[in-house]
């Protein structure tokens, strides 16, 4: 027995739960003990039958005086009654298609139930939670844990499940050196597993969270100087800046560089010049130009023979950054090749010629790899394990947490690492930088280039649609082009949810007919998805139905409106990325919100704020328990119970690892510790 035991052999009850239990990821019992609590009713006052208020659940410990089945005399619904009785009063007790509990409660019996009264004169109890009565009870006469849940499974089951597997909190060691237990006034790790599920007073109830919180912040520093001592020991490629060659380059760009840009752009090829890996977050919201910064770099690479990585999350951002780089790269003798699972292919045809034959040689990714200066791809690149000559610098664009993780696979078999930048437009607030990425420096791009008008933003009710339609006609006309985005790719019966295929053949027939329409989704195949977004960005599609694979990233500068249908299906952030696809150029775009009803508040937040920062803030603030918009943005996942704004205990625990290392930097002393961490850091080692 140990804390691997899966769910299934813990006992009848959780065995039949299992699969459901598995749908939440909860296969064994170290699962089951570690999964929180989001929230808690306070239960544990037992109260007196006359002393209820309706608002005011609360626990009370009744004797069961009657207890009968019968059916309603109209609709025939099964229905228990129950008559019980505290000495202060009595009360009715009503419960619905549960006749098996006459065989269960008999009169007599001791229960506490979970009165929730919905006014104060009518004295019946609808459903309540019931319980007999004990020293150690789970759901009643005591602070409740609340879960968050899958389709199919009851707080109460889980709650029952999650108890049962207490039973083995004594399997559990705890990793933390007794000293720093002692040091900082920390519960042990087993009292906070118990309280933060069965807290015995609120008081324990924070010390197990206070206790939790701290191995969380603890771990991650941890994590992160372990990461960071291990790179100490990596030999970089160190790419000289090359002044006269960058000045020029930068001088005949179409437009000035920002100051932000000139600044981040000196931070990063000042780290790139020496021979230590450099580690860099590049932070700037969707459009402030940190594609142009990356390339600064990846040219100072080539212009020192080395090679650079470019990884998009897309295929389509990776055919963008491809053509991009192309025209950046074209009149410069730089090799530039493209790797997605649909395409390969480089700009430069020199020397592919096979020499036997003078045939050309089949493009694959081992020989794009192994000719190109800049290569540029998905994760396809990674997973072909391909091998690099010189690879100096990976530039890993819109995927910051995976940074790490993708340089380690990148480099095996190499002896040396290459630079890392990674770029993103997730606004990280600044405690939060601190904490989750204290392995990595920061440079920031606060500052949009100049001449970019602020995007109108509307969010439309459905009477406005038509006008919407005018107005849409008159941008086309005078050039511009148009995004429309659907939440689904094909019609769903359900909910109205507009899908793209149903709404391309609208707009193509019905609403547009004049107007070329381009239809994009996942599940097109890599060439078409390659072609769609080349006319568009030449201006042979005028609409682009698109699903949200256009999030991130996807540069079109003459779109200038951005109409998104079943607006309120999305999150804050991701309506911004998706604005953020329009407002790239000197033309005054437009943001349309269409939601499927009547605008909420939530989505008129979207008229009034642009800064990218405040809305995923917006986001996380009304986020309701359980409801998740698209993919996770906040990149919090590590922190499921720290608070970001609690930066005294965030102190605490960066200075526990800080004087931990300090003393002992391989963790020599606590071996339970390195252990723990090893297996945490299995993923991302550093060969
Ligand atoms: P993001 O930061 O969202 O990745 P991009 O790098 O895609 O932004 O840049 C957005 C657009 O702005 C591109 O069309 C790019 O050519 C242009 N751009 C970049 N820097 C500047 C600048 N300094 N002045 C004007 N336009 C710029
Ligand atoms: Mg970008």
């Amino acid at each position: 027995m140990s804390l691997d035991t899966p769910v299934s052999e813990i006992n009848f009850y959780c065995k039949r739960l299992s699969k459901k239990l598995a749908n939440l990821g909860l296969k064994t019992v170290r699962d089951l003990l570690f999964y929180y609590p989001f929230r808690y009713e306070d239960l544990s006052k037992i109260k007196k039958i006359n002393e209820l208020r309706a608002g005011e659940p609360a626990t009370v410990k009744v004797r069961v005086e009657l207890i009968n089945n019968f059916r309603s005399p109209q609709k025939h619904k099964k229905i228990t009654e129950a008559l019980v009785n505290d000495g202060s009063g009595k009360i009715q007790v009503l419960w619905f298609n549960q006749w098996y509990l006459t065989n269960i409660i008999k009169p007599g019996d001791e229960l506490f139930l979970i009165a929730k009264l919905t006014n104060n004169y009518t004295k019946e109890l609808i459903s309540p939670d019931y319980e007999k009565v004990s020293e150690n009870p789970t759901h009643t006469g005591r602070i409740i844990p609340i879960y968050p849940l899958t389709y199919g499974l009851t707080q109460k089951q889980l709650r029952t499940a999650i108890k049962s597997a207490l039973d083995f909190v004594n399997e559990i060691q705890d990793y933390l050196p007794q000293e720093i237990i002692s040091a900082n006034n920390l519960i042990s790790l087993k009292d906070a597993v118990l309280n933060i599920h069965f807290p015995a007073s609120q008081e324990s109830r924070a010390q197990a969270i206070e206790r939790l919180s701290f191995d969380e912040l603890f771990f991650n520093q941890l994590k992160n100087l372990w990461l960071k001592k291990d790179l100490e020991k990596k030999q970089a490629h160190a790419a000289a800046f090359h002044e006269k060659e960058t000045k020029k380059f930068v001088e005949n760009l179409p437009f000035k560089l920002t100051n932000a840009q000139r600044k981040a752009s000196w931070e990063i090829l000042k780290d790139i010049e020496l021979s230590h890996p450099m580690n860099r977050l590049l932070n700037g919201d969707v459009g402030s130009g940190k594609t142009l910064v990356g390339a600064l770099a990846i040219y100072n690479c080539a212009l020192s023979g080395l090679q650079s990585v470019l990884l998009a999350p897309t295929e389509i951002l990776s055919y963008q950054h491809y053509d991009t780089f192309c025209k950046l790269f074209g009149n410069l003798n730089i090799k530039i090749g493209l790797v997605t699972r649909g395409q390969k292919k480089m700009n430069k045809e020199l020397g592919i010629r096979n020499q036997a034959g003078g045939k050309r040689k089949k493009l694959d990714s081992e020989f794009i790899t192994a000719n190109s200066n800049i290569i540029i791809g998905t994760h396809a690149l990674i997973q072909e394990n391909i091998k690099f000559d010189k690879l100096g610098l990976a530039v890993i664009d819109e995927q910051h947490r995976f940074g790490v993780e993708q340089r380690a696979k990148l480099t095996s078999g190499e002896k040396k690492y290459p630079h890392l930048l990674s770029m993103t437009a997730t606004p990280i607030p600044r405690t939060l930088a601190l904490i989750q990425y204290s392995d990595l420096d920061l440079s920031v791009l606060d500052e949009m280039p100049s001449g970019r008008k602020i995007i109108k933003t509307y969010a439309v009710s459905p009477s406005k649609r038509i006008s919407s339609y005018e107005f849409i006609k008159k941008e086309i006309n005078s050039g511009r082009q148009v995004f429309v985005i659907c939440p689904l790719i094909d019609a769903s019966d359900k909910l109205g949810v507009k899908s793209v295929t149903e709404e391309y053949k609208k707009l193509d027939e019905k609403i547009f007919p004049e107007f070329n329409i381009g239809m994009m989704h996942g599940r097109l195949k890599s060439k078409e998805k390659e072609e769609i977004m080349q006319e568009f960005k030449e201006n042979k599609i005028n609409i682009l139905v698109s699903t949200s694979v256009v999030e991130v990233g996807v540069d079109i500068p003459n779109a200038t409106i951005m109409m998104i249908e079943g607006a309120e299906r999305f999150g804050l952030a991701q309506l911004h990325q998706f604005r953020g696809r329009v407002g790239r150029s000197e033309h005054q775009s437009y943001c349309l919100l269409f939601p499927t009803e009547q605008p909420t508040s939530r989505l008129r937040a979207m008229e009034t704020t642009n800064d990218g920062f405040r809305l995923a803030e917006m986001d996380l603030e009304l986020r309701g328990p359980g409801q998740i918009y698209g993919k996770e943005q906040s990149g919090k996942i590590e922190f499921r119970l720290a608070d970001m704004n609690n930066m005294f205990l965030i102190k605490k625990a960066q200075d526990a690892v800080n004087n931990l290392l300090a003393d002992d930097s391989e963790l020599k002393k606590s071996p339970h510790l390195r252990e723990y961490l090893e297996q945490k850091l299995k993923n991302i080692h550093l060969e």
